[in-house]
Formats: C-alpha cells, sequence, structure tokens
C-alpha cells in the first residue's frame, strides 16, 4: 500500500488581506512524482514556499514523514529532508560548481557521506563533474538548472519541491531536465513539482492537482488529467 510522506490537511495561507491558499489537502507518497498545475496566481509557488517554510502556515497542517512540520524552520526542515530548489535557479555565479555544491551539503557533516553525495550528483549531472572547477556564471541557463538540482541532492533529501525548473530554458533542456527528474524519483526521493509547461509535467507524474484561486479543483493521475476535456482546454492549450 503506498505510504503518505507528505499530508497536507486543510492548509489555508494569506499574505494579509491575500487568500493565497484556501484550506486545501492533498498527499504525496513516498517514490511518487506529483505534480501541481494551475493558471498565475492560483497558489502554487505558494504551496512549496510553504511546505518548505519559507512562508507562515495561517491554518492547517503539513504532516511530513510522520511529523507536523508547521513551525519548524526552513533549516531543519532541510535536515528532516524537505528540500527546495528554488525558481529561478539562484546559483552563486562567482564560486565554482563544486562550491555550489558544497553549500548543498551543509546537513552532512560525515566527509564519506559528503563525497558520496559529489559521486551521485556527478553521475546524474556528467556535465556539472567536467565543469567542477569553473564558475557558475559560466554555465548556459540548463547547466546552471542543474546545478540548482544538484545542489538540493547534496543535502540528501527525502523530497525535492521544484518550482518551474524547465522555466526560460531552450528546448534541448527542457527535456532534459524532466528526465533527470524522473531519474531522480528512480533513485528513491519523491517530488513535488510546479510548472508551467504542464503537458510535460503531466507525462512524467504519477498524480496531479489542478488549483485555481488558491483551492484544488480536480484531481488524478497524470494521464487521467492528461486526458480531460477541462484540464485540456484550461491549461494544455485545447
Ligand atoms: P505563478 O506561477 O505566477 O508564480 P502561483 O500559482 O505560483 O503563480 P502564487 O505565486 O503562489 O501563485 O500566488 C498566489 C497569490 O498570492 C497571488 O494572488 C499572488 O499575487 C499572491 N502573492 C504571492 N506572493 C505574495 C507575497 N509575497 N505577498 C503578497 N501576495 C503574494
Amino acid at each position: 500500500m503506498a505510504e503518505k510522506l507528505l499530508e497536507i490537511t486543510h492548509l489555508s495561507v494569506h499574505y494579509g488581506a491575500i487568500k493565497a491558499v484556501r484550506g486545501i489537502d492533498f498527499v504525496v507518497n513516498r517514490g511518487e512524482i506529483v505534480t501541481l498545475i494551475g493558471a498565475n496566481g492560483a497558489g502554487k509557488s505558494t504551496i512549496l514556499r510553504t511546505i518548505s517554510g519559507l512562508e507562515k502556515v495561517t491554518d492547517g497542517s503539513i504532516l511530513f514523514n510522520h511529523q507536523i512540520v508547521n513551525h519548524m524552520p526552513s533549516e531543519k526542515r532541510v535536515r528532516c529532508g524537505i528540500v527546495q530548489v528554488p525558481e529561478g535557479r539562484r546559483v552563486f555565479p562567482g564560486m565554482t560548481v563544486q562550491e555550489n555544491l558544497q553549500l548543498g551539503a551543509f546537513t552532512v557533516s560525515n566527509k564519506r557521506q559528503n563525497n558520496a553525495g559529489y559521486d551521485v550528483v556527478y553521475d546524474q549531472f556528467p556535465i556539472l563533474k567536467e565543469r567542477r572547477h569553473q564558475d557558475a556564471a559560466t554555465l548556459s541557463g540548463g547547466e546552471q538548472q542543474m546545478l540548482a538540482i544538484g545542489r538540493a541532492l547534496m543535502a540528501k533529501p527525502k523530497m525535492i519541491l521544484l518550482d518551474e525548473p524547465s522555466m526560460g530554458l531552450a528546448p534541448l533542456y527542457i527535456q532534459k531536465i524532466f528526465d533527470i527528474i524522473q531519474k531522480i524519483r528512480n533513485t528513491g526521493v519523491t517530488v513535488l513539482l510546479i510548472e508551467q509547461n504542464a503537458n510535460q509535467a503531466l507525462k512524467i507524474a504519477d498524480r496531479g492537482y489542478v488549483l485555481e484561486g488558491g483551492k484544488i479543483l480536480s484531481t488524478g493521475t497524470g494521464e487521467e488529467l492528461l486526458a480531460s476535456h477541462e484540464v485540456r482546454e484550461a491549461y494544455l492549450g485545447g
């Protein structure tokens, strides 16, 4: 039977008078890729940021790996296995690829484990190994996105939260990023993914939730949502 890794119950998140998330419930099972789709402003980023501790819960609860994490600081959530790859990549341009990766491993104190982390990342991203001594600024946009994902993997996450990983990338890299997300899941890391590119996201997702105005409108397997007339009309261009 599926084991719940993340369970969100009646979650609301307000920014002052703005009710960005309005009483949602959803579950991510261990080993799944789950995607949140919805128009701009539907509340997707707010949900991710709240799970990783960057926004405060107004109401409801976030249960991760059998523990309520509502009031836990972000850094502690990373130690518990929740790691967010931020939108827009945000690597440190003046530091080398390897130094950027090292920053992701702040939760890993054991040197042997740390080196094993590099092996995992360099195995997934051979281009980062080739460029490990170069400044991150010299990487292309797609490579910087790989570095941001690699940095998240260095923390040995149980779950990664990806906010628009394909945004602004050339088509070749978009496909690569989706392939990489599947590979990461195959290594046992659970994935919660937000994508404007809903079509691609649903193709690789086990399940998805459709959001509108801070509420969940519908849910289903990736296949079901791809086949749904309403979803096609509203989010996949008909
Ligand atoms: P997008 O794809 O545009 O990021 P989204 O689905 O991720 O959309 P959110 O960014 O979560 O949506 O925004 C949900 C609502 O909350 C929107 O009305 C947005 O204007 C508002 N909002 C988001 N961040 C803030 C903030 N820091 N302060 C005030 N309002 C915010």
